[in-house]
């Protein structure tokens, strides 16, 4: 297989000239997936942990091998982002994340759904411009600038760069800001509270135990304290049961995304907005 696992390394001394050599071959191809049209989009719903009711949805690349099947964002991402492909399969998810959200909000309405919120790597949010290149996504999609939310990770964000200017800019345009899998990377609390951001979503890691009595709920107890203190919202990922869910609207939580909600779907088959949009 060319696309190979984590934890495969070979354990030699050119171990890292044979991930070079590996990831310049995962980019190589997925160029030319990108050029043969097999990258795909799949939506999940980010859902009112009160009712269960959708707000959004957040989209998610695969990668449909006509011999490997659907290939999975771990396995060719990290590639992605270290030989730069990123850039155009992140252009590539942006425009037709827009294109499917104005499509979705003509048939359904502007209830249906109110953002569709996509990842951007921290190589893209270092490319000058980027704002730029929403502004104009935006524009061709038609839509406000409300419907868009990136998600960006602490560390694109806290490292120093320029990252945190173009998310500035981002945040001037009227565009939603996400931290995505917060508590697990290197945020400064002070920092926080200047960051342009307004979305926390809480990583899985957090959610997994929060029905325990022990440490992890006291951490996602903690996490909803400094969204709530901030005024920022909070989404906790990776909800997969009742009990879960019921654990954090205990905590206060409000919004949620999980495959108790919904697995990420093609866009065909992401059937509670619609019966959101219809009336019950
Ligand atoms: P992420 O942004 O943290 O996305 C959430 C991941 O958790 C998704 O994995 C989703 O399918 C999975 N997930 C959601 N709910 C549950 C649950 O209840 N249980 C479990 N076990 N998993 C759940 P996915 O789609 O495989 O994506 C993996 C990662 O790849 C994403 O993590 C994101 O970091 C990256 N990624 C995906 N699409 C893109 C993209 O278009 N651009 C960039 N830069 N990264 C992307
Ligand atoms: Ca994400
Ligand atoms: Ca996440
Ligand atoms: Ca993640």
């Amino acid at each position: 297989a060319k696309v190979q696992g984590k934890g495969r390394q070979v354990a030699y001394d050119s171990a890292m000239d044979q991930r070079g050599a590996e990831q310049a071959r995962v980019a190589a191809e997925l160029r030319t997936a990108l050029d043969l049209g097999q990258l795909r989009v799949f939506y999940q719903p980010i859902v009112r942990l009160d009712d269960g009711g959708p707000v959004g949805v957040e989209a998610l690349v695969r990668w449909e091998h006509p011999e490997r099947g659907m290939i999975r964002p771990d396995l060719f991402i990290p590639a992605a982002e270290r030989t730069g492909m990123i850039v155009p399969v992140g252009q590539w998810v942006l425009t037709e994340a827009l294109r499917q959200a104005a499509q979705w909000r003509r048939e359904l309405g502007p209830d249906a759904l109110r953002y569709v919120s996509v990842n951007v790597s921290p190589r893209q949010l270092r490319e000058t411009g980027f704002a730029a290149t929403l502004r104009d996504e935006l524009r061709t999609a038609g839509l406000p600038p409300s419907c868009l939310m990136v998600e960006v990770t602490e560390t694109a964000v806290f490292d120093g760069g320029s990252a945190l200017d173009e998310l500035h800019a981002v945040k001037r345009l009227g565009v939603q800001v996400a931290l995505d899998d917060f508590g697990t990377g290197h945020s400064s609390l002070g920092l926080l509270r200047t960051c342009p951001v307004d979305v926390l979503k809480v990583d899985k890691s957090f959610v997994d135990n929060v029905t325990d009595a022990g440490e992890r709920s006291v951490i996602a107890e903690a996490l909803i304290g400094i969204a709530d203190g901030l005024r920022l919202r909070a989404v906790a990922e990776g909800v997969e049961t009742e009990e879960q869910a019921a654990a954090l609207r205990r905590l206060g939580y409000q919004y949620a995304q999980g495959y108790y909600y919904g697995r990420p779907v093609p866009a065909a088959e992401l059937t509670s907005l619609r019966r959101a949009a219809a009336p019950a």
